[in-house]
């Protein structure tokens, strides 16, 4: 267990107990052991976090730093990052009970964020607007949007904090991060990092606790400039309303529901393995996750029974069980929601083939494990098809023509991520450019850069994260015009005097 209890929350450029002394356990989906006991904010730490920011802000060094200094900072960063590696793979795979060597991913993908943010800070970032007047210098200067709330899920903490931090930095913001009140680990051990680093005072700072809680009143503050949220869709819808009221800026990463198109002429045997991974990867708990498998007619047979196969084959397990090829769910309550998404597809009338239950298989007893489960005879009017489970459930559908495979793609309110599988490239490249999703792949499944912008069509979001849209997020565009010839505009009158002889 790590030894987080005393002061986990971070404001002020100091480490704080909450307010009332009010901590929170956090166990292992895997065995529900003790991994660590946190500090749970109050509304009044929200409050005082807020300040912080806005503090240093609007009387601190950092926004006027310069690019090439903040550019330093972050790299910096991902230098202790990557010296650090290993502790924080430990720490991410204890909050969220994934496998040691999928965490270790999640941590060098962290890395390459932070490292990508600071080369971007060192590209050009004004641009001179062409008046064809020499007396004229017309500029757009990008500014820090401000104080930003960052506000993040359980699946991928850390990775999905630095979606958000590194160009935030980056850009000269002060925030406050808000990470899942299940997964705070890597959250509290990066501020630490951020302090060794030398980010200055009141430029990071940490508030930990339930959303339901500390959610309204950060981002319903006024001095709050941006809310950036990934997690789900009634939690952003929630956060857009509040955000509404004093008109704040608010980028919006939700979820998705991700088809994966396999025609007949693609190769079967990459298509199938792929489609595995798609949706079983970290037990399906994935926003981009390939949940809803569209299948041409003739090869439905053969690709489901090997998918099915290859499901039952899937061996579950904890951090540090070598063997486990993927993890437990986040939680009881995460568990009963997936079940009971199985139970409501089954009644709308799709095929159960494999898992739909809990595994009680020996040594997984205690933790949050769920089948991998493959729906069959799915369409669009079923709730396993519109809804995000967001566990290890594939929804299976046929298709006949290529318009079908693209009009059965979109007809989810979701537009995240989608797949198609072809060796046909003109047709891959016609269903690639008709699919409403942010991310489509191509005889692929699931590859991101921090270089490529990640975000949602539709009801999956508003913004983008990663590339230099990522970046843009936290800028505010200002345009400076300088005349350094003043004359008077001669537009109205300055006298009556005037106004007659013109009339005259
Ligand atoms: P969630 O329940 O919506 O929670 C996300 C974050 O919001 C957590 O930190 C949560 O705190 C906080 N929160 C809850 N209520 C709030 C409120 N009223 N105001 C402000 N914040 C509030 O989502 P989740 O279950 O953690 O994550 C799963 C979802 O995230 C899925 O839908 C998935 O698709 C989505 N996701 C999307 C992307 C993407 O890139 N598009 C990436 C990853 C995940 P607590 O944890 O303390 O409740």
């Amino acid at each position: 267990m790590s030894d987080q209890s005393a002061k986990t929350l971070f404001f002020g450029g100091e480490w704080r107990s909450a307010s009332d002394g009010a901590t929170r356990e956090i166990r292992s989906p895997d065995d529900g052991s003790l991994v660590a006991v946190v500090s749970e904010a109050t509304e009044l730490d929200v409050a005082s976090a807020i300040a912080s920011a806005r503090a240093s802000f609007d009387a601190g060094e950092f926004p006027s730093w310069g690019w090439a200094k903040r550019s330093a900072l972050v790299a910096r960063i991902a230098d202790l990052l990557e010296r650090d590696a290993e502790k924080f793979a430990l720490l991410e795979s204890g909050d969220t009970g994934k496998r040691l060597i999928e965490a270790r991913y999640d941590i060098a993908d962290v890395v390459s964020v932070f490292r990508y943010y600071a080369g971007l800070g060192l590209t050009e970032h004004e641009r001179v607007v062409q008046i064809g007047d020499d007396h004229i210098d017309s500029r757009i200067i990008s500014e820090p949007v401000g104080v930003c709330a960052l506000i993040g899920p359980w699946n991928y903490p850390l990775l999905q904090a630095s979606w958000k931090v590194a160009p935030a930095l980056i850009a000269g913001c002060s925030f406050i991060l808000k990470p899942s009140e299940l997964t705070p680990s890597t959250a509290i051990a990066l501020v630490h990092l951020f302090e060794e680093a030398g980010v200055p005072k009141g430029v990071a700072n940490l508030i930990l606790g339930a959303g339901a809680v500390v959610g309204t009143p950060l981002t319903s503050d006024s001095r709050v400039d941006l809310v950036s949220f990934t997690g789900g869709l009634e939690t952003g819808k929630r956060i857009m309303g509040v955000c509404a009221q004093t008109v704040k800026k608010v980028a919006l990463e939700l979820g998705g529901k991700n088809p994966n198109i396999i025609f007949a002429d693609a190769d079967l045997d990459a298509a199938i393995d792929n489609a595995v991974t798609a949706v079983f990867l970290h037990s399906g708990q994935v926003c981009s996750a390939g949940t809803r498998l569209l299948v041409e007619r003739s090869i439905h047979d053969r690709v489901v029974n090997q998918i099915v196969a290859r499901a039952k084959m899937i061996r579950l397990g904890g951090p540090d069980d070598l063997e486990a090829e993927t993890g437990p769910l986040i939680s009881k309550a995460h568990l009963e929601k997936v079940a009971t998404y199985v139970e409501k597809a089954v009644a709308e009338g799709a095929t159960l083939l494999t898992g739909g239950k809990r595994s009680t298989l020996d040594g997984l007893r205690d933790g949050w494990y769920f089948e991998p489960t493959v729906l069959d005879n799915c369409n669009t009017k079923m709730s396993c098809v519109q809804d995000e489970s967001f566990g290890p459930v594939l929804t299976i559908e046929v298709f006949d023509t290529e318009s079908e495979a693209i009009s059965l793609g979109n007809d989810t309110i979701y537009g995240l991520a989608g797949a198609v599988w072809t060796k046909d490239v003109a047709k891959a490249k016609r269903v690639a450019g008709a699919l409403r999703h942010g991310t489509i792949w191509i005889n692929d499944f699931g590859p991101y850069k921090a270089q490529a912008e990640w975000g949602g069509f539709k009801a999956s979001g508003i913004g983008r994260e990663l590339g230099p849209s990522g970046l843009h997020e936290y800028l505010e565009i200002k345009h400076v015009w300088t005349n350094t010839s003043p004359a008077r505009s001669g537009w109205f009158a300055d006298s009556l005097n005037s106004q007659v002889e013109e009339k005259g």
